[in-house]
């Protein structure tokens, strides 16, 4: 269950294909396919995806795929995003998480039902402007939002308890590592189109990293600079 209360706008009940049977039936398949925190099984639950895409595809908001959001980019698979926070929250959960490619800002969504309190880095204007609304529409007060090259991180805001990377860079930002607290945990796609890994390095108590790869995957590129 979320930690925080918050009372959705009608939209957010959903009819048909976007109705509270369609979540769990979503939910049912997660679970099919290895998810296991209920924490977080709990918050997919609860949150309406299909509020994070064009009304146009919002019939598909709970098929297990990722979606266009416009600009070229994608809202994450509904398995990738519950995996990617099961892997973020698995050894406690963190108080502040930086998030590097807000884009509809769905996954945004998840960790602020989670946490105490998310920031967010987005190149794109039109997408950060979108997923601002939509976080003002459901009440989502502890996120903080910049349009920004998110290599760079936060400096402002570091250290984080944790960073979770939405889009896959060539390999580790050295200046997201340097922003993760000790203890700190991120999560981070990297490599080429085709050979993607998703990677989780563990911070020390010393600062040193360790890094594991988790799986194969496929993001959207990280980019330079900011549109
Ligand atoms: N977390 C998003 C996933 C969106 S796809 C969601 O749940 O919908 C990845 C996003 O990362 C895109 O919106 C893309 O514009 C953004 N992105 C790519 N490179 C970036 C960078 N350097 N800084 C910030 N955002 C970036």
């Amino acid at each position: 269950m979320s930690r925080f209360v918050r009372t959705p706008p009608p939209e957010a009940r959903g009819l048909g294909m976007t109705s509270q049977r369609a979540r769990d039936r979503l939910i049912e398949r997660l679970v099919a396919e290895g998810i296991r925190d209920q924490r977080v099984l709990g918050v997919l639950r609860q949150l309406p995806r299909h509020l994070f895409i064009d009304e146009a595809l919002a019939t598909r908001a709970y098929e297990d795929t990722a979606l266009p959001i416009g600009q070229g980019q994608t809202i994450s698979q509904p398995y990738v995003v519950a995996r990617m926070t099961e892997l973020l929250i698995e050894n406690g959960v963190p108080r502040r998480v930086l998030e590097i490619g807000t884009g509809s800002g769905y996954q945004c969504a998840v960790l602020s039902s989670l946490v105490e309190q998310v920031f967010t880095v987005e190149r794109i204007d039109e997408l950060l402007r979108n997923a601002r609304r939509r976080f003002r529409k459901l009440g989502m007060s502890n996120i903080r939002s910049r349009h920004d090259d998110g290599r760079l991180g936060w400096p402002d805001e570091a250290p984080f308890d944790a960073i979770l990377v939405t889009a896959a860079g060539a390999d580790l930002e050295n200046a997201l590592l340097d922003q993760l607290a000790p203890q700190g945990v991120l999560v981070a796609p990297v490599g080429p189109p085709g050979r993607q890994e998703l990677l989780r390095v563990c911070r020390d108590a010393d600062g040193a990293w360790q890094r594991e790869t988790v799986a194969a995957v496929s993001f959207v590129p990280l980019l330079g600079g900011v549109a």
